[in-house]
């Protein structure tokens, strides 16, 4: 999410490594200036970075206190004054309305919000289409809620401030927690749009403004945040598009230059590619340390810890089957990106980068495999020993794979079985780690 900044940092921090004086200290320091200006970090915030971490590290040059001094820093940077992640009011309903211009990601941002406050925070949600004036919108809308399965208020034949305040009746009558409210974008900010949703606001009385920024923008985002933050007023930043090219700068100016908190950032096209920003996980991440606590967040409230559990049981006796991956799959879907998952294990950082968009999904490979595993018998599934010559050959043309593709998955999956036994047994975990050590050493590009 960050790769542009990590990498620039690690370059940095290794320059300390090998030396302890203040040559060392002025050579990272040099990097470090490099690093955030080529990430597109405003240069006066550059400035005051490194001006603070010199004066914290001043006469102690060891990479540790650099290290701190750095974390320091930038957490202050990204740091704004406000609400952290996603607050509920102490009344329900959290009443959120979500602004933006037109293709800045505001319409999935509202379903990926919605998504998140369903999946991870169990609540019940409702969107209310009020941006009524392009009929795709709303299209674009109830086909997002659809997938979703959460309710939505539309009606084209209304006005906004019509739809808005029949939709918070709606939400208050029938008990539900948040609302959030789509308004209109535009292309560009104009005074029309602005009065408009002047209007709405004051029709909705919102606890919370989001403004939803194209991150792929760059300073563009930091320049119109701070315009509808001084004419309408806003509570918070979502920062789309996060897994575009952004380099990472756009983030630290929001916070830091506008002075709004960024409340979640958005990686990605699909529902669960939403994650919270809360500052001093997201420079964990940064410094490639990883982010344990949003991935235990993430996956307790979709990994069912019976069901792992009876998992891991099997895996242990290597009684893993077809069945069993095929569930796999169906949860590892809910978990968004690979890519996104991989930035928040500790030293996993740079084989996000590595695996890129890995789209578990969208994955040719992975289709026909789903495809053969659905047309074996559930006996077939539970025991493919069972498969003979002619039900293979029967197999591979229905999943348009040649019998020989067939062969070489069902011998990947015996011996994935076998590995996956192995490594669960005792110091499995450290027979894993020395393995990737070994592959490491090996020169596998980073
Ligand atoms: P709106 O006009 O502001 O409502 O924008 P949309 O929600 O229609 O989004 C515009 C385009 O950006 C769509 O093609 C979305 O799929 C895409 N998009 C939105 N958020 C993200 C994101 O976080 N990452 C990526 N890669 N694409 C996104």
């Amino acid at each position: 999410m960050f790769d542009t900044l990590t990498d620039s940092f690690k370059g940095a921090i290794d320059k300390i490594r090998f030396y302890d004086d203040n040559k060392a200290l002025a050579k990272a320091l040099k990097e470090l200036k490099k690093s955030l200006l080529k990430a597109d970090v405003h240069h006066k915030v550059v400035k005051e970075l490194l001006v603070n971490v010199e004066k914290e590290v001043k006469g102690d040059v060891g990479k540790e206190k650099f290290l701190k001094a750095l974390q320091n820093e930038l957490t202050r940077i990204l740091t704004a004054k406000g609400n952290q992640g996603f607050v509920f009011a102490s009344k329900p309903p959290t009443i959120v309305l979500m602004i933006g211009l037109q293709g800045s990601g505001k319409t999935t941002t509202t379903g990926k919000l919605a998504y998140f406050l369903k999946e991870q925070k169990k609540k019940k949600v409702l969107i209310v289409a009020g941006d009524l004036q392009r009929l795709a919108a709303v299209e674009q809308l109830r086909q997002i809620c659809e997938q979703i399965d959460v309710t939505l208020v539309a009606d084209e034949s209304k006005t906004p401030n019509q739809i808005v305040k029949e939709g918070i009746k709606k939400a208050q009558k029938e008990l539900y927690d948040v609302v959030l409210i789509d308004t209109a974008g535009r292309l560009a900010i104009d005074d029309e749009l602005m009065e408009e949703l002047a209007s709405i606001k004051k029709v909705a009385n919102p606890d919370e403004l989001f403004y939803v920024a194209d991150a792929m923008t760059g300073m563009d985002a930091v320049r119109t945040a701070q315009t509808f933050k001084d004419k309408i007023g806003i509570t918070g930043v979502v920062l789309s598009k996060f897994d575009g090219d952004s380099k990472g700068g756009v983030a630290m100016g929001i916070a830091h230059q506008v002075g709004v908190p960024l409340r979640f950032i958005g990686a990605g096209e699909k529902m669960p590619d939403l994650e919270q920003f809360i500052p001093d996980r997201v420079v964990s991440r940064l410094m490639g340390a990883g982010d344990l606590d949003s991935l235990a967040e993430k996956t307790a409230n979709i990994i069912d810890e019976k069901k792992a559990k009876q998992l891991s049981k099997k895996i242990k006796k290597g009684k893993f089957n077809f069945n069993d991956f095929l569930e796999q799959m169906e949860t590892m879907k809910k978990l968004g990106s690979m890519k996104s998952i991989m930035g928040m294990i500790p030293g996993m950082g740079g084989m996000a980068k590595q695996i890129g968009d890995m789209d578990l999904e969208n994955s040719q490979e992975l289709k026909q495999i789903k495809a053969l595993i659905s047309s074996m018998t559930p006996k077939e599934r539970e025991n493919p020993e069972l498969l003979n010559n002619t039900r293979k050959r029967r197999l591979a043309s229905g999943a348009g794979m040649s019998q020989m593709h067939v062969n070489r998955v069902l011998k990947q999956f015996k011996n994935a079985g076998k590995m996956a036994k192995q490594f669960s047994g005792k110091g499995g975990m450290k027979q894993m780690q020395d393995m990737m050590k070994q592959a490491q050493g090996r020169g596998i590009p980073r």
